[in-house]
């Protein structure tokens, strides 16, 4: 299975966000089979669920509170999520955890509520550029989903996210990205979160469509979690189409 995802971060208006999805739906490739992702901010949830359901895509929320509801004022919980019509949910994306606090112990909450309100989590998982230069990356990403000891097995999405590659135009060499993927995947196994290829392990890192289709020939890369290269029709577009 090939996924694609937009991350549109704290991006897009509602007249933006409208144009967007009718460009993009009259995009999509006939009988295309990679399922289709849009992360919106919160405040654009119902009007891109509206548009893109209907068509099969599936919106995510790009994070969400682990308790149900209550006194945490500026929070959204993962009940509302579903209530707006989102599928699925991003969890600990490298900007929540570098400006917002977002830990491990936190995520393990977030993912078991998320999975009480069956919603698709998709943990972002990546090391910086210090972590790369001291060749710490395969401890970090361990650590990271080390967390999955605690949650136990349950429907997943993973994204690889290297934190020097977003946003950065600075996307991960192949073998970089290989030898990441292939050691998520044997974590995944080793901690009982997947016993063969069902949870797809998705790229991050400054994807365009002109380094899309390379990364897409690395074993184990089943596609991407796409931001800046997200936010333009033509380029998603372009994206999903080469996802096949
Ligand atoms: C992201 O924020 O998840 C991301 C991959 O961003 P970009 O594509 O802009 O690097």
């Amino acid at each position: 299975m090939r996924c694609v995802v937009a991350n549109w971060k704290m991006n897009l208006r509602s007249g933006e966000a409208q144009a967007f999805c009718e460009d993009l739906l009259l995009r999509l490739p006939e009988g295309g089979s990679a399922e289709v992702g849009i992360a919106p901010p919160f405040t654009l949830l119902s009007l891109v669920s509206g548009l893109v359901r209907p068509r099969g895509l599936q919106v995510f929320g790009q994070n969400a509170h682990a308790e149900d509801k209550g006194a945490f004022t500026g929070e959204v919980s993962m009940p509302q999520l579903r209530d707006v019509g989102c599928s699925g949910v991003l969890l600990g994306h490298s900007e929540r955890r570098q400006f917002f606090g977002e830990t491990d112990a936190g995520l393990i909450k977030k993912i078991k509520a998320a999975w009480q309100w069956d919603l698709l989590p998709l943990l972002c998982i990546g090391e910086s550029l210090a972590e790369r230069d001291s060749g710490a990356t395969l401890d970090v990403l361990g650590r990271q989903l080390s967390i999955l000891a605690e949650t136990g097995p349950g429907p997943l999405w993973v994204a690889y996210e290297p934190v020097w590659a977003i946003g950065t135009g600075r996307r991960a060499e192949a073998p970089q990205v290989q030898e990441a993927h292939a050691f998520i995947r044997a974590e995944l196994i080793r901690h009982g979160a997947c016993t063969d290829y069902e949870v797809p392990i998705l790229y991050g890192g400054s994807v365009t469509p002109e380094s899309f289709p390379e990364l897409l020939g690395i074993p184990e890369v089943a596609g991407g979690l796409v931001g800046g290269a997200s936010l333009d029709p033509h380029k998603f577009g372009e994206l999903i189409k080469q996802a096949g």
